[in-house]
């Protein structure tokens, strides 16, 4: 019998296939709206001006300032592009910085949102919102920060570079493995969780072996999709608790920090949450940390926090700012328990189940 559970629908248009970049005017206009402002980081400028180009008089500019963990500064400079621009929605083609950027616009003004997603982040189809000021990042969670459509075109990835998309999947696999066992679970989340861990488990490593292989492109983006809406959904524990911690705390790369991790704090988690989690060990030998961690060594993901640039002298100092706050975790959280976790987690060995 299934426990008690509230379940949420998910809102938001999805509008999934290759070449589907092609109907970001059609969406527009389904949207209500008449003229689109075209986010992008500055890498991805020359994408963005194509498609303000295609959309003709559909777009009423470009900004390409988009940066990683939402600056203020950049969001206020582009509240001032998109008024005096004359638009009266965003497109944000790209990662989660882009999808940030347009989340931080439509939070102050409400402008419609339409995301072309081209990373495995998750955060097109999720509710929060990340900014930075003054050194510090902090998250807003809002029904009205969800984007109102989302096109993934598996065409757009293939030129995701092959790291960038080892550590991103393990970034959105880590959505997933939270997601199982999060309080607020319920039947349709956890069965988003597991069906996106087996794609992305299968889409990965095909991903490694030929980067322009379309059906493993489109299965990854499926997979992200799904490990997304799981993040949007339901509350997170250790595991983006310390990702938060040491990416707010010590400037560490976002989903890298997520992809050395997730193996460290599903191990932590898995007698705890055995019931659970136990769909998902399935997918990786039964033993899930260990599991995930062998899958991440064999495509070549990040394995140790050192690499990063964290110190050892970091580490007591993260693992008292992880334990500074209680939160909500099927383990009980210590500190000896997290200082363990992250010492393995530094010099890149393999989980042990506890
Ligand atoms: P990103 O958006 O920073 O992208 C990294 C780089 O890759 C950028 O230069 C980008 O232009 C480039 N890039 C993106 N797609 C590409 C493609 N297909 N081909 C070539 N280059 C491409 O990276 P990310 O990991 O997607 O996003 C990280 C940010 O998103 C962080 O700030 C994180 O906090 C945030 N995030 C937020 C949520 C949420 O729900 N609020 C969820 C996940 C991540």
């Amino acid at each position: 019998m299934p426990a008690p559970f509230i379940y949420s629908a998910s809102p938001g248009r999805v509008v999934f296939g290759p070449g589907k970049l092609a109907s970001v005017g059609t969406e527009i206009e389904a949207l209500g709206c008449r003229r689109a402002l075209v986010l992008s980081t500055e890498f991805q400028r020359p994408d963005a001006d194509a498609l303000a180009a295609s959309l003709g008089g559909m777009a009423a500019g470009t900004f390409t300032e988009a940066a990683m963990h939402t600056p203020v500064s950049v969001t206020e400079k582009a509240m001032t592009v998109y008024k005096e621009s004359g638009a009266d929605c965003v497109v944000a083609l790209g990662g989660g910085s882009t999808i940030g950027l347009g989340k931080a616009i439509s939070w102050r003004n409400n402008a419609p949102q339409i995301v072309v997603a081209t990373t495995y982040a998750g955060s097109e189809v999720t509710d929060i919102l990340g900014q930075t000021e003054n050194g510090r990042k902090t998250t807003v969670r809002d029904p009205k920060i969800r984007p109102e459509t989302v096109i993934y075109d598996p065409d757009l990835t293939l030129g995701l570079p092959v790291a960038m998309s080892v550590s991103s999947g393990l970034n959105a696999m880590a959505h997933a493995v939270e997601g199982l066992y999060a309080p607020d679970a319920n039947p349709v989340t956890s069965l988003m969780a597991v069906e996106g861990l087996r794609a992305l488990k299968s889409a990965l490593p095909r991903i490694v072996a030929a980067p322009e292989d379309r059906d493993a492109r489109a299965e990854a983006l499926y997979g992200s999709w799904l490990c997304g809406i799981v993040l949007g959904s339901v509350a997170m524990s250790l595991h983006h608790k310390l990702c938060h911690t040491l990416g707010g705390g010590f400037d560490m790369p976002h989903a890298e920090t997520h992809a050395i991790l997730i193996p460290h704090t599903a191990a932590y988690n898995a007698t705890a949450a055995a019931d659970r989690l136990s769909r998902a060990a399935e997918l990786f030998g039964g033993d899930l940390g260990g599991g995930l961690w062998d899958f991440a060594s064999s495509i070549g993901a990040p394995l140790a926090l050192a690499d990063l640039g964290l110190k050892d002298s970091d580490l007591a100092k993260a693992a008292d700012m992880a334990v500074e706050n209680p939160y909500q975790n099927p383990r009980e959280v210590t500190r000896d328990g997290i200082l363990d976790l992250l010492t393995r987690a530094h010099t890149g060995q393999r989980p042990v189940t506890s």
